[in-house]
């Protein structure tokens, strides 16, 4: 078995990137700048943020966190996002998701002008991926082609089996691995809570992608043997025999499957820091304007 280094690839990356920007801060005389809204305190969303301007300072970007209260209304959301989309300094901007429940995540999102899309959410972004045209890739689904691409992963006539159809997951990928490309050509099956014979389906597959949000949900008995296993989900489980009472797991059996697959990604430092390097990525583009003018 032969481990995804996602950690290793997204440090590689971001250095690469780093020369990148520091050319661009010469010939342009500044530097990217990407602002992040956070609305209330939910842990893992703090780390995921935080994370996200951490790199923008390692690859030299200058970065915004706009924190705003659990309890602020949706009108006020609204009028920050209009705030960024109007202020010619910012190059793309995201909102954290999950927004608390009495915000409309739709509406956040249309709200959101395309061109600073950066994490790649806003349905003109999306329906331009699905027909192939120049775009923000949605963060997580660009980072995992980064990544198949970077081990030399063939995708074109293998049989992936996607687990979740999620909007920022699941669909997407599904969508690029079957589009006409480099990491493309494959032959996708999309599933999800209502698909029966998940375990067949699963076991017939070149290349596994597991989005679903459920700890250690794909076990060895739906893995064949040699199979390639990328696992997207982060999941924190607590148990006080942990060091620090909770630790992070995939939604794949890591100790079991990694008997059974070819290639497989850790969790944590698999897909996580690649959606960072996604990220980043369409950042530099935007301020570039390099998708859009
Ligand atoms: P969602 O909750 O939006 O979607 C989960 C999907 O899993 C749904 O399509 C659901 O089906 C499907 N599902 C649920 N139960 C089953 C089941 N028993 N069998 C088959 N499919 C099932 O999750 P996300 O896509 O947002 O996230 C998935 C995971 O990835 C989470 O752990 C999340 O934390 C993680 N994540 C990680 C990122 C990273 O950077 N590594 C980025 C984004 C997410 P249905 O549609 O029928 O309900």
């Amino acid at each position: 078995m032969k481990l995804i280094d996602g950690k290793a690839v997204a440090a590689e990356i971001k250095n690469n990137l780093k020369h990148e920007v520091d050319a661009y801060r010469l010939s342009s005389g500044r530097s990217p700048h990407l602002a992040a809204i956070l609305v209330g305190d939910n842990p893992a969303s703090q780390a995921y943020v935080g994370n996200k301007v951490k790199s923008c300072g390692e690859v030299g970007f200058n970065s915004t966190l706009i924190r705003l209260d659990a309890n602020t209304s949706e009108d006020a959301l609204l009028h920050q996002i209009k705030l960024l989309n109007e202020d010619p300094d910012i190059d793309g901007f995201i909102v954290q998701l999950p927004l608390p429940d009495h915000i409309d995540e739709v509406k956040v999102t249309l709200a959101i002008d395309y061109k600073k899309d950066v994490d790649g959410f806003h349905p003109y972004n999306f329906g331009r991926m699905a027909q192939g045209l120049p775009c923000f890739l949605p963060a997580t689904p660009y980072g995992i082609t980064l990544l198949l691409e970077r081990y030399n992963i063939e995708t074109a006539g293998k049989h992936v089996v996607v687990v979740g159809r999620s909007n920022i997951v699941g669909t997407p990928i599904s969508i690029l691995l079957s589009r006409k490309s480099k990491t493309g050509d494959a032959t996708v099956t999309l599933t999800h809570s209502k698909t029966k014979n998940l375990q067949s389906i699963l076991l017939k597959a070149d290349i596994i992608i597991a989005a679903i949000g459920i700890p250690n949900f794909i076990k060895d008995d739906m893995v064949s043997q040699g199979a390639i296993v990328i696992d997207v989900g982060i999941n924190r489980i607590e148990s006080e025999s942990y060091t620090n009472g909770s630790k992070l797991v995939g939604d794949v059996d890591f100790e079991h499957v990694r008997y059974k697959a070819s290639m497989i990604t850790p969790v944590p430092g698999g897909v996580g820091p690649m959606t960072v390097v996604g990220l980043m990525l369409n950042t530099f583009k935007a301020a570039k304007k390099e998708v859009y003018q």
